[in-house]
């Protein structure tokens, strides 16, 4: 499948590792590296494409006419699906979540703008998209379904080849934000022995229902290291005390996060470092996994950057 005719615009040696020269970490003795995925790409930027590549490549080998996928309306996958899939020639749907607004979130009209056609469905309906799977499929049999976030086990495979750019050898623990933890579960797969892969749920989850856990156990075998304590609320939930980090997190390091993952993430790193969490000589790599566009649903004068 040719590749790079589909995404000749992404640049994977943009995606640099920073050294975050913060005396906060250097302090404990401990290093924090960043890999920058959010800069492979102005549009599909961080983990998305990764997640996306083997749908698309599955669509065009299918000679499917599209890609049918589902998220909110913020939702940086939503937006990747639409942009990837005009570069590739196929048609896109997107399957939003909610009632439609009488306003579109800047995400949903940037996906309109790349060619995507949106259908909003109530929340119920929408939240049993993976077990009405077959129906789905039916209704659309010239479209390839990807469910929400590209999780399965395309998804998780293309996670997987964030590994090949991690330089081997350098890192204790990588840590990266989780959602449906398919990226997690694919970092899980390509981690060198005895290197621990740490996930922050941007979700609040339910402990007797662990559907990031589960996820990442069936596709890997493996029990994840997952932190619960850091969703600020829940799923998309800010407070004063996380924009007023990712300010500072800004002016210090220009290390730019968003307020649904990888602000985070960053907040759970620190608040770990600062708690003991890390053994001495800990070096971290914690992956920016991209989503700036949905910081636009923030106030213009919240974030510095
Ligand atoms: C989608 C997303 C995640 C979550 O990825 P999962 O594979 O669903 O866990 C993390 N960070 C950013 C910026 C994302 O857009």
């Amino acid at each position: 499948m040719p590749e790079h005719l589909v995404h000749e615009h992404i640049d994977l040696t943009k995606g640099i590792i920073q050294q975050l020269s913060h005396p906060f970490f250097a302090g404990r003795d401990l290093s924090l590296h960043v890999l920058r995925l959010d800069l492979i790409h102005p549009v599909i930027s961080g983990n998305k494409w990764f997640k996306l590549k083997n749908y698309i490549a599955e669509a065009l080998k299918q000679q499917k006419k599209g890609i049918l996928s589902f998220g909110g309306a913020w939702s940086n996958h939503i937006l990747a699906t639409a942009f990837a899939c005009r570069e590739a020639g196929l048609s896109s749907t997107g399957i939003i979540r909610g009632e439609e607004p009488p306003q579109l979130s800047h995400t949903l009209r940037d996906a309109a703008r790349y060619g995507m056609e949106l259908r909003f469905t109530g929340r119920a309906s929408y939240s049993r998209h993976l077990q009405e799977w077959e129906q789905w499929q039916a209704s659309w049999p010239d479209h390839l379904i990807v469910p929400e976030g590209g999780q399965g086990e395309a998804g998780v495979a293309g996670a997987a080849t964030i590994g090949q750019l991690i330089p081997p050898g350098q890192y204790s623990h990588i840590a990266c934000a989780a959602g449906t933890g398919t990226m997690m579960a694919g970092l899980i797969r390509s981690r060198e022995p005895g290197q621990l892969v740490m996930g922050i749920s941007a979700l609040k989850i339910d402990p007797g229902n662990n559907s990031i856990a589960d996820h990442i156990r069936r596709h890997t075998g493996e029990e994840p290291i997952l932190f619960h304590d850091y969703h600020f609320g829940g799923y998309a939930r800010i407070n004063a005390e996380l924009v007023q980090f990712m300010n500072d997190l800004y002016a210090s390091c220009q290390l730019p996060t968003d307020i649904v993952y990888t602000g985070k993430l960053l907040y759970a790193l620190f608040h770990l470092a600062a708690a003991g969490y890390f053994p001495k000589g800990g070096t971290i790599l914690a992956i920016h996994s991209g989503g700036l566009q949905g910081n636009r649903s923030l106030k213009k004068d919240n974030l510095i950057f």
